[in-house]
């Protein structure tokens, strides 16, 4: 089915659409168009519907261009969005004693940046564990492939993220576990010991070339996924 025509079912489509005063389908429209030039569906041959425009191009364009920046202005005008209908003027800052006007400011910027990259790397996985397919939400994490202290350009790039269980999480942040380049599951020599205990055994040694559950959209960056297996795979070279 066409990305674009099942979107108005989902509640979120329908309360952004009401929030800024356009109908759930002329915004599943959009989204269709916005999927067609989306890389990931043009390859699996999703198309969005024929009529993007020029600027939808020039806005997915400029997304993957820095995705950073264009994070923090769509969680901005989020929140302008969510103020106009509550009647709520100013964001919400995390104040602590002390800081500085510009120590805050930075801080806001952080947690708007994260809050977008948990967001789209979340939703995209359906809230699931891409590995063991864990739907607890409180035990899911956006995790970063490359470090987002490695490379502060991707750290909002949601092509940079999977959705792990805190589980897997830790495991692929250690390198215990990588991606090959068919997106499955490796798992490295260190891991295994003699006689594990049932969630080692289940957790890690189990999913052992197992292929990842594939996002909705914004699929694992090979180049991401192979800096993860040369520098952070603990079986490396
Ligand atoms: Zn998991």
């Amino acid at each position: 089915m066409p990305f674009g025509q099942i979107r108005h079912q989902n509640p979120v489509i329908v309360q952004l659409a009401q929030s800024i005063g356009r109908t759930p389908s002329a915004l599943s429209m959009k989204m269709g168009n916005f999927a067609r030039l989306d890389p990931a569906h043009q390859r699996r041959n999703v198309g969005g519907l024929s009529h993007g425009g020029k600027l939808d191009r020039q806005v997915w364009d400029e997304f993957h261009a820095n995705w950073e920046t264009l994070a923090l202005e769509s969680q901005l005008a989020l929140q302008r969005l969510d103020a106009g209908v509550n009647g709520d003027q100013e964001l919400e800052a995390p104040v602590l004693p002390g800081d500085k006007p510009s120590e805050i400011t930075r801080q806001v910027k952080v947690r708007l940046v994260q809050r977008f990259f948990r967001d789209s790397v979340l939703s995209s996985y359906d809230y699931a564990c891409t590995i063991c397919e864990l739907r607890l939400r409180k035990m899911l994490n956006a995790s970063h492939i490359i470090p987002w202290s490695v490379d502060a350009a991707r750290r909002a790039d949601p092509r940079n993220g999977l959705s792990l269980c805190a589980f897997h999480d830790r495991a692929f942040d250690r390198g215990l576990i990588t991606l090959d380049e068919h997106l499955r599951v490796t798992v490295s020599e260190q891991a295994r010991i003699e006689d594990p205990p049932k969630l080692h055994h289940v957790g890690l040694l189990e999913i052992e070339n197992r292929p990842i559950r594939l996002p909705e959209r914004f699929h694992p960056d090979a180049e991401a996924l192979a800096y993860h297996r040369e520098n952070i795979f603990l079986d490396a070279g």
